[in-house]
């Protein structure tokens, strides 16, 4: 386990130097399958976003990152509109946000809670089809329809690039989300501050960066990898 913390330390050290040159840029550790442990060790070193996919898991999780001063808690998985009252009053943004039916639970729930709630919508860059998210020639009329509900708060766009084995192809899909924020999202909804973008993850978040990313969601690169309970493990 110490190890382990050490490896984490190491890494998170390593990803905020080559994030220096992008200030305006945030850390979000994607904590799925994560201890607490492991979750407060990324907060000793720095981190303050922290991104679940999982309701289940993000709940289970939900005291100890409300526990950490200055942490955030982000939905970025698929959510499902019957879960989203189980959520709503304990995430600080939804980054997940692909359908219009979401949009309107989101917007019953927050208004129950008198909050409002932020929201990225998730773009399906690399069309495809086993992945979440709106096409970008969806997106005007998806942030026109959205204006009907009062209680979510659009704030800029979120996309998980299609698996590339060279990271320069990464290029093309991050300018694309760069114009879809640029001349779609900034023209429909134009406001005070710039929209935002989270794109990035382990094997792509310096690319993401140089595109000017405003948040990179890291998993294995930060904690290692992933292993899945199984079966057999819960028997154990
Ligand atoms: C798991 C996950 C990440 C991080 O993936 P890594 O490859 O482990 O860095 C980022 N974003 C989302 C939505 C994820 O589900």
């Amino acid at each position: 386990m110490s190890e382990n913390f050490a490896l984490i330390e190491k890494n998170i050290a390593d990803i905020f130097e080559k994030m220096k040159p992008y200030p305006h840029a945030n850390l979000m550790a994607a904590i799925k399958t994560r201890t607490d442990d492991e979750i407060r060790k990324a907060y000793e070193c720095g981190v303050r976003y922290f991104g679940e996919n999982r309701v289940q898991e993000l709940l289970a999780h939900y005291e100890c990152i409300k526990s950490l001063p200055g942490a955030k808690l982000h939905m970025i998985g698929t959510l499902q509109t019957n879960k989203v009252k189980y959520i709503i009053d304990k995430v600080d943004m939804i980054e997940s946000l692909s359908s219009l039916s979401l949009a309107k639970e989101i917007d019953k729930r927050a208004k129950k809670c008198g909050v409002t709630m932020p929201v990225l919508i998730e773009i399906n860059i690399g069309r495809e089809e086993q992945k979440d998210g709106i096409l970008p020639e969806e997106l005007p009329s998806f942030l026109n329809s959205l204006s009907e509900f009062t209680s979510v708060k659009p704030q800029g766009l979120m996309t998980i690039a299609p698996v590339m084995e060279d990271p320069r192809d990464y290029a093309p899909y991050f300018e694309e989300m760069v114009r879809l924020r640029d001349e779609v999202f900034a023209k429909h909804l134009p406001g005070e501050e710039k929209p935002l973008l989270s794109m990035g993850m382990s094997a792509n978040f310096a690319e993401a960066l140089s595109h000017g990313s405003d948040f990179v969601r890291i998993g294995t690169g930060i904690f290692g990898p992933r292993y899945y309970p199984t079966k057999s493990d819960n028997a154990e």
